[in-house]
């Protein structure tokens, strides 16, 4: 099996954090240049049954200036075309408008969303159940998987959910 999946949300959630952790070091590609409408491959990940290659899509934010239309149509166009999108958040920060306004866009594509709820090493449990609860509310996502890319919490778990939808 093999297929694409596009990594969104804020800066600083955790993107690159997960990357390094799934991909390593040695061959991960990370490009940290800002606002290119080129979709970048960020690494790709393979195992005895999988190829999975993580590609980075600009542009999903919330436009800042002119270009920002052109950029939006460019990202909705590359996450039409992965196998699966991972929307990250951080669990320490709830729901908030850079989230809203992403979850708007992605209402726009048929690709499966998975919500990646991630820092959760950092938050008790009682408080990640509402977030899980208020985000099932504002999307139909296909799964919602809570991980920590730093401590590798529920990591492999969510590599093996990806592999069901190639
Ligand atoms: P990106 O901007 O989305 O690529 O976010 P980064 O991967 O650069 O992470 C931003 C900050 O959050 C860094 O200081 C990371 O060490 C930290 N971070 C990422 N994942 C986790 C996590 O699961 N738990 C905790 N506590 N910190 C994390
Ligand atoms: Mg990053």
């Amino acid at each position: 099996k093999s297929g694409f999946v596009a990594i969104i949300g804020r800066p600083n959630v955790g993107k690159s954090t997960f990357l390094n952790r799934v991909i390593g070091q040695k061959i991960a590609i990370m490009s940290d240049k800002p606002q290119t409408t080129r979709n970048k491959i960020q690494g790709i990940y393979t195992d005895d049954d999988a190829q999975i290659i993580f590609i980075d899509t600009p542009g999903v934010h919330k436009p800042k200036h002119k270009l920002g239309d052109f950029m939006m149509k460019v990202a909705l166009n590359a996450l039409r075309e992965v196998d699966v999108i991972l929307f990250m958040v951080n669990a320490e920060e709830g729901f908030g408008r850079g989230e809203a306004f992403i979850i708007e866009r992605l209402k726009e594509v048929d690709t499966p969303v998975f919500l990646v709820i991630n820092k959760i090493d950092r938050v008790h449990p009682d408080e990640l159940l509402p977030l899980i609860e208020q985000y099932r509310g504002l999307y139909p996502f296909a799964e919602i998987v809570p991980i920590s890319a730093l401590e590798g919490n529920n990591v492999e778990r969510l590599i093996e959910q990806i592999k069901q939808r190639l």
